[in-house]
């Protein structure tokens, strides 16, 4: 290294802090405007001293979708809760109001029970319609809200078992698809 390398290195840091005189200053452009190591060495120093002097202070985070959420909660609980009344009015309804043993409206019915079914209970807990529907046949056969012995009511509640899977499998494809478009 040459000497006035050697002092224009000594006199950087002072420079980059502005602590020198301008005769001195002077000296160092002077020098830098020749030597392209001290040029770099000043460069160094630069890039080292900037982040001390900016406190970067991170800006607090503000999570701006926490209120879209929030709604979407909320809109997600009505819509369970619309669904959960759904299954249970259109179970009362297909094994209630049409006495029993109607297949013609509960081959229509009953797949609807299924797909709302699948929004209640999801993928992993639909088996749970099934026993709902069970409870629900049952209940409506033992007050003689239809004229059905607890044997046919049994009976007729397997067969509807299967209408709902079919609305559930239909839930399920639904969900697949509008998931596999969304990726
Ligand atoms: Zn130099």
């Amino acid at each position: 290294m040459k000497k006035e390398c050697s002092i224009v290195r000594d006199l950087l840091p002072l420079y980059v802090e502005d602590m020198v005189s301008e005769e001195t200053a002077e000296y160092v452009i002077r020098h830098l405007d020749e030597c392209p190591e001290c040029l770099s060495e000043l460069e160094i120093l630069k890039g080292g001293a900037e982040p001390r002097k900016v406190e970067q202070t991170p800006a607090p985070k503000v999570d701006s979708s926490a209120p879209f959420k929030k709604v979407m909660k909320r809109m997600n609980r009505v819509f369970y809760s619309l669904s959960y009344s759904l299954v249970i009015f259109f179970i009362f309804l297909g094994f209630g109001w049409t006495g029993g043993e109607n297949l013609m409206y509960n081959s229509l019915i009953m797949p609807i029970v299924g797909i709302f079914g699948y929004c209640v209970f999801g993928y992993r807990s639909v088996y749970k319609l099934p026993l709902l529907l069970l409870i629900i046949d049952m209940f409506v056969c033992v007050f003689k809200l239809v004229k059905l012995d607890l044997y046919s009511a049994f009976m007729w509640t397997i067969v509807y078992s299967l209408f709902v899977l079919v609305g559930i499998a239909i839930a399920f494809l639904l969900h697949y698809a509008l998931r596999k478009e969304k990726d």
